[in-house]
């Protein structure tokens, strides 16, 4: 039986301990307006289309993964997950100023 360690830290999960399993899934969504009328836009929308190839186009409209985690591990998602939705930083200072990750909404 092959080792399982968590997705995040890899931390060896012992046989018999407390871990969870996190799915996910990311879809593009639409809003019902296609802009026909702003041709740039269109251009090289379709320009993109044509040089991507089809993982990639895949990518943009739908992606999904499973991971297992440490019950440590499960914790520092759920906060990161809490304060996205309350437009909060959990993310350490990276030099970035971060305001277009958290500009979700
Ligand atoms: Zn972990």
């Amino acid at each position: 039986m092959s080792e399982v360690r968590c997705a995040l830290c890899a931390r060896p999960m012992v046989p018999g301990s407390l871990r969870y399993v996190m799915m996910w899934k990311m879809f593009a969504d639409y809003d019902g307006i296609i802009d026909l009328e702003d041709e740039r836009n269109f251009g090289n929308t379709m320009r993109a289309i044509k040089t991507a190839n089809s993982a990639d186009l895949e990518e943009q409209v739908f992606m999904e993964s499973r991971h297992i985690l440490c019950p440590s591990c499960r914790e520092e998602v759920l906060e990161s997950l809490a304060s996205l939705e309350h437009g909060e930083s959990a993310a350490e200072p990276d030099g970035g100023n971060g305001e277009e990750e958290r500009n979700l909404h």
